[in-house]
């Protein structure tokens, strides 16, 4: 699908990718490693991004990941129990079942999601990155 393609936010958010080069992996372990789950990279590898621009930058990611994993659990619950005539507690033992599973991808999502709210795609960000010899921090914010 053409909204997944490298260049558009929801490859960045659902692959977790940098926001700006959308090359680097944001998160350096798999989300299915459950390895160092929430150890996040403070700069992009290839473009120098910063993935933490100022302290507590992500505190809005956790309301985003509240609100989506609330909607999720109404619907993935109703589903089982309406149109599967799943029982109540069987379908709330699946669906915590399932949130474990993704509990780290959720987590990374949210932050991938809150970042590119700030941080649009730049296709020449490596680019600009090696001609200023990866030392300047600011400037690549915000696309200035
Ligand atoms: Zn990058």
């Amino acid at each position: 699908m053409a909204i997944f393609r490298k260049g558009q936010k929801a490859y960045s958010i659902f692959h977790i990718k940098c926001p700006r080069c959308h090359e680097s992996d944001m998160f350096a372990t798999s989300s299915m490693s459950f390895k160092a789950p929430f150890e996040m990279k403070e700069r992009c590898d290839k473009c120098n991004e910063d993935f933490f621009p100022e302290p507590g930058y992500y505190y809005g990611a956790m309301f985003l990941s509240y609100i989506f994993t609330a909607w999720f659990s109404i619907g993935f619950v109703l589903f089982f129990h309406w149109l599967l005539k799943w029982s109540t507690a069987a379908s709330f033992a699946l669906l915590i079942g399932v949130l474990l599973v993704f509990f780290v991808y959720i987590f990374r999502v949210a932050r991938a999601m809150y970042i590119n709210i700030h941080v649009s795609y730049d296709p020449h960000a490596i680019e600009k990155a090696k001609n200023k010899g990866m030392t300047s921090t600011a400037a690549s914010h915000y696309g200035k």
